[in-house]
């Protein structure tokens, strides 16, 4: 049967809407979407595993007869089959079982098992193998590869792979460009492939892929400069009336980045500036530079952040920088009562707030104002890389801004962020306090609260930062609810406050000014403080179970403290025994303090999902490109798409149908 690529899945056998509905989930809505769903990894199902040659963590198949059926009665139940072949004996072991297994697993039969091994107190065992039995000896083995695919809940690997089955027996049209004959064999390489055959195989696939991608990047610039908005130049001089009641000097980076927002809007064409800087180099400044610009023309400004604490920060900071030049500052947060917020509404339709300062969301709620011109989302890379702020002033697209303390590695840059214009603050102001960093074990954490009282003694503040809220059986990690009561006896008339993401906003802004104020000492909390939150004053950054985290997180938190005058500390309280990777990883954040070199690890070694803050979203960002193995791409994928640009539109416009089917008419931003 000959495949159209561009047919629903719903002409496959088998596929009803229920179904239909479930590999919609995935991404998949074409025939071709099928073909481009290609496995996460393989199963080597091609050869049988002698039993007397497993070994421990071992995946593999196995065959043999039953000699023994029981069940087991340890700490609990469970049936134990025991499988003999000529070399020597195997035990499958199920803690689930119907009666009609039990029935199906008994001596004499044969068995045809594919699982892990495992090493248990007798012996080594197979646990919920995938298995059939057979009256007779069981059949070859598969001559290929099994494929394990990405999946979704309800949706098994048995479905995907007879799907495909039905895919890999269509004929595919020979000439479209498509690369077919790739896709079908990652869909099932043969036994003998090597993991480098496939590796090649991925990477010809990924650079058609990432090509695609940044020809929508491309495009969406080149829609964008064909805009036109509102042109800010230069009006009044109240940025310099900012400079001088700022109380610091700007650094020379925060003057460069600043002249090339400002020369961005003083043009007709929409700017999109992503501005990137460590945690602490002065980013929200120069947002402020760029607001004032804008109310020098009575224009507003829109600035975003990811969490309300954020956007209460930034709301005070603009409210004491903007208001003495006469610049009104709203702030606008889902804590606030209906009526606050309609009189905040009120006050950014009627033109009367300059500046509106509040959580993403809210924004998403369609605030309207009278003529926006500008809008600022802070820590982007919270949002996803693909999902661009679209607050749009009555059709017409407003300036932006998009500031990032993710430093994102340059061969990434280049090409995913190929829509925008990048600035780089690479330098932190003058006398920040270094921040010594120290990995300690759990076992000494005695030492840590030592240290930890002896800094509020003195007048400092600190976090103590646990990955979970309340204790929980599923995972081995510090909780907040059981670290609360450990620290309030230890450090006896200290304040201790908590701080997580369950809370009330209004109870989390409360606590937050507290800390701030210097009312509470001590800040338990959980991730939350990971962003954006500044608070001289703090001097020691405590964090549990480092190694169950990012090295970007881990930098981000420790970013939290180094802000004032004090000698400040971070301790990486990890938990026992650290693996080598865990070690290796915790040794980077120990002996940097560079985000770009953090982030240039974290790639190696975690690869760039939360980098990139696609796992945040639960966005899946490319199908087969994995930014990992593929960034060394990259620089192939910007002359290739320049290329294709410049001489092929049609190739270019087929990569696109292929691979970005939505963007292809690039008719958005
Ligand atoms: P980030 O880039 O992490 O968003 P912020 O904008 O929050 O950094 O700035 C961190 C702190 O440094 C703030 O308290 C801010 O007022 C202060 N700051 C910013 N620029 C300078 C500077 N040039 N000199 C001294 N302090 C500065
Ligand atoms: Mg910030």
């Amino acid at each position: 049967m000959s495949a159209n690529p561009g047919a629903g899945v719903t002409t496959l056998k088998g596929v009803g809407p229920g179904l239909e509905e479930k590999l919609a989930r995935l991404g998949v809505h074409r025939l071709l979407d099928l073909l481009l769903h290609l496995p996460l990894r393989y199963q080597d199902r091609s050869r049988v595993v002698s039993l007397s040659s497993l070994v421990p963590e071992q995946e593999g198949l196995v065959q043999g007869q039953i000699v023994d059926a029981r069940l087991a009665y340890g700490r609990r139940r469970s049936l134990v089959v025991t499988l003999e072949d000529q070399t020597g004996y195997l035990k499958l072991r199920f803690f689930y079982f119907s009666r009609a297994q039990q029935n199906a697993l008994k001596a004499g039969m044969y068995v045809q098992a594919f699982g892990q091994v495992r090493l248990s107190r007798e012996g080594l065992e197979m646990i919920h193998p995938e298995y059939r039995t057979h009256r007779d000896a069981p059949p070859p083995p598969e001559p290929e590869l099994t494929p394990v695919y990405p999946t979704t809940r309800g949706l098994g690997q048995g479905r995907l792979r007879t799907l495909t089955e039905q895919l890999l027996g269509m004929d595919w049209p020979e000439d479209d460009g498509t690369p077919y004959s790739d896709l079908r064999w990652l869909h099932r390489p043969p036994a003998q492939a090597t993991a480098e055959d496939i590796a090649d195989v991925q990477a010809r696939i990924a650079l058609d892929e990432l090509t695609a991608y940044y020809l929508v990047m491309r495009h969406r610039q080149s829609d964008r400069t064909g805009h036109r908005t509102l042109a800010l130049p230069q009006a009044e001089h109240l940025g310099r009336e900012l400079l001088k009641h700022l109380g610091f000097r700007l650094t020379g980076a925060q003057r460069r980045v600043t002249t090339e927002v400002l020369e961005d809007l003083s043009r007709e064409v929409p700017m999109l500036r992503l501005v990137q800087g460590d945690v602490g180099s002065g980013k929200t400044v120069i947002a402020a530079f760029a607001a004032i610009r804008a109310a020098e023309h009575g224009a507003q400004t829109a600035l975003m952040a990811p969490t309300e604490i954020l956007a209460e920060q930034h709301y005070l900071n603009f409210t004491g920088w903007l208001e003495p030049l006469g610049i009104s500052v709203v702030l606008l947060t889902g804590s606030q009562s209906a009526a606050e917020r309609r009189r905040v509404s009120e006050a950014i339709e009627s033109g009367e707030a300059l500046v509106a300062v509040g959580t993403h969301a809210l924004f998403q709620n369609s605030v309207a104002f009278r003529q926006l011109a500008l809008t600022v989302v802070d820590e982007q890379h919270r949002f996803g890389v693909h999902q661009r702020m679209a607050l749009k002033d009555k059709g017409r697209l407003p300036h932006q801004l998009v500031m990032t303390a993710t430093p994102i590695p340059r061969t990434l840059t280049m090409a995913l962020y190929a829509d925008m214009d990048v600035s780089t603050l690479d330098e932190l102001p003058a006398g920040r306090q270094p921040i010594t960093t120290t990995t300690v074990a759990d076992e000494r954490r005695e030492e840590v609260i030592a240290h930890l009282a002896g800094e509020l003694a003195a007048g400092r503040q600190a976090y103590w930062v646990c990955p979970l809220i309340e204790a929980s059986e599923a995972l081995e990690a510090a909780s907040v609810e059981e670290t609360l009561p450990v620290l309030e006896s230890a450090l006896p008339g200290m304040s201790v406050g908590v701080l997580h993401g369950r809370m009330k906003s209004d109870e989390k802004a409360r606590v937050m000014a507290e800390f701030k104020a210097g009312r509470i000492q001590l800040l338990l909390a959980t991730t939350v403080v990971e962003v954006g939150v500044d608070v001289p004053n703090a001097t020691l950054m405590v964090i549990e179970n480092p190694e169950r985290m990012g090295l970007a997180q881990l930098h981000q938190l420790r970013g939290r403290v180094g802000r004032g005058a004090h000698a400040s500390y971070c301790v990486l309280l990890y938990a026992t025994p650290l693996s080598e990777t865990g070690r290796r990883r915790l040794s980077v954040i120990r002996d940097s303090q560079d985000g770009f070199r953090i982030a240039e690890e974290d790639l190696q070694i975690r690869g760039p999902g939360d980098l990139l803050g696609t796992r945040q979203t639960g966005e899946q960002q490319f199908r087969i490109a994995d930014l990992r193995t593929h960034a060394h791409l990259m620089p192939e994928v910007i002359r290739r798409g320049d290329a294709l640009l410049s001489s092929d539109p049609e190739t270019a416009n087929r990569l696109l149908a292929i691979w970005a089917p939505a963007d292809s008419g690039h008719a958005g931003v």
